[in-house]
């Protein structure tokens, strides 16, 4: 995002509505490429370090942490340069959890959220980071409610204008309840601090903490399969899978997304089930992620050698059973893509959402296909119900739910998917990312009119 965003010219900025953050290549480096990704992108998603690295991991974390902390302040610099009283600041994910800090030791009156957009790990997990205090005490932070922890909290289960299932949010949020719970036994684990159902007592005062999943904005998905190029798309890709099922994996190529476990399973089924061999396509979308780092090399280079292998084995002259593109698509072409799917296959290991399995729903109004969803993924919360779920980790339990899934009578397709259409036409990131704004501010309001 940074290299995007400086790359464009300054009156693109000025509309994109953004202002950059310059950080040198050496910060890059150590923050974004090193803390983040080489240490808390695999710590949350329950990964561990890679073997090799571990060693040079720990040597390195001092340096890479101290240039987390750096980058933080400098957003909070930024930040505080156009800052106007009243603005809301919403903080974005592990990237940052050192900015509600900085931000409100420049002025505490600042209104500060922060969500976390992949999993927050079991405080087991958590625990074994050198840096785990200062990130909890950095993050616990953001939007103090000044007033006593045990009164107040009856006002909050009043509240009545959320959408049934959500709860009254806080200035700390994840996308699900397991994620939230991990944070406050965190804090009361590691930090000794009280948790209650709504928060983490801190200072004297509650940190509210709660979930409050992301949507997407579904209209958009629903309207483009109406334009031209997508039904051109969509008749191309009709036309080529003539005669066969059409199954999806659209995933970004990393570790967390289970992409060889999907494929594993995939030959599992082909091996025990002869008669779909000629009659299953399975299309997957592998783009391209950190292409830099020697580990994701590596798990390029794997699913190669399997995707070869499964074609050479069950492919004949003129077809072969996967399709696997290490790009990404253009939205019409993704669009048209999910809307000609029979079956979706969401195999994350761990994921704080899945935006993906959102998408496929939404375009699948006339087909109805079926979605097979990991349990690991942040989006069996809530799309569990019209899914099959499946433990990625389990290439039997796949392989079974991929016959499942192509065999479904169409009575209980439908019903699946309504369940799932209706939650992702209701729950849209529009309303996702006002409401957690308007109730920021009235939880500072509250907080101010309490003192
Ligand atoms: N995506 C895209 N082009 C592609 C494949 C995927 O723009 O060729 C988008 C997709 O529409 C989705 C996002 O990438 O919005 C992936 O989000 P998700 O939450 O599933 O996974 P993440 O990559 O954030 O871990």
């Amino acid at each position: 995002m940074f290299h995007g965003l400086m790359s464009q010219p300054a009156h693109h900025r000025v509309e994109l509505r953004c202002i950059p953050v310059f950080l040198d290549e050496d910060i890059v480096h150590q923050y974004y490429n090193g803390y983040c990704n080489n240490i808390l992108w695999p710590l949350f998603h329950y990964l561990g370090l890679p073997q090799e690295d571990r060693l040079a991991t720990t040597r390195s974390f001092q340096s890479q942490f101290l240039a987390y902390e750096k980058a933080n302040q400098m957003f909070a610099d930024v930040v505080n340069q156009h800052y106007e009283e009243g603005d809301v600041v919403w903080c974005h994910d592990y990237h940052l959890m050192f900015l509600p800090k900085c931000l409100k030791k420049y002025n505490s009156k600042m209104k500060v959220g922060w969500f976390l957009h992949t999993p927050f790990p079991s405080s087991e997990i958590h625990r074994t980071l050198p840096s785990r205090s200062e990130l909890l005490h950095s993050v616990l932070a953001a939007d103090l409610v000044g007033t006593d922890s045990r009164e107040p909290l009856k006002h909050y289960g009043e509240h009545g204008s959320l959408p049934l299932g959500y709860v009254w949010i806080g200035g700390i949020c994840f996308h699900t309840y397991d994620y939230a719970r991990h944070f406050v036994s965190a804090c009361t684990r590691i930090l000794g601090l009280e948790g209650t159902p709504y928060g983490v007592e801190y200072q004297g005062k509650l940190t509210r903490v709660a979930a409050f999943p992301i949507g997407i904005d579904s209209e958009r998905f629903i309207r483009a399969l109406d334009l031209a190029p997508v039904q051109e798309h969509m008749k191309e890709l009709q036309e080529r899978f003539k005669g066969r099922k059409v199954m999806l994996g659209v995933d970004r190529l990393d570790m967390i997304k289970g992409i060889p476990q999907k494929i594993l399973a995939f030959e599992k089924f082909l091996e025990e089930n002869a008669y779909w061999r000629d009659k299953v396509v399975l299309l997957q979308i592998a783009v391209p992620t950190r292409t830099d780092v020697p580990e994701y090399q590596k798990l390029t280079s794997q699913v190669h050698e399997i995707v070869g292998r499964i074609n050479g084995r069950f492919g004949s002259l003129t077809t072969v059973p996967i399709h696997h593109l290490d790009r990404s698509l253009d939205f019409h072409e993704l669009c048209a893509l999910y809307a000609v799917t029979d079956v979706a296959l969401v195999t994350s290991l761990r994921d704080g959402m899945n935006l993906v399995s959102y998408e496929f729903v939404a375009c699948q109004e006339k087909k109805k296909g079926v979605l097979i969803l990991s349990e690991f993924a942040g989006a069996a919360q809530s799309l569990g119900a019209g899914a099959i779920l499946v433990n990625p980790w389990n290439v039997t339990d796949v392989a079974t739910a991929i016959g499942r899934a192509l065999n479904m009578l169409p009575a209980e397709r439908e019903k699946r998917h309504k369940h799932n259409f209706l939650h992702v036409k209701s729950h849209t990131a529009q309303e996702w990312a006002g409401t957690f704004v308007s109730e920021l501010n009235d939880t500072v309001i509250e907080a101010q009119l309490r003192t």
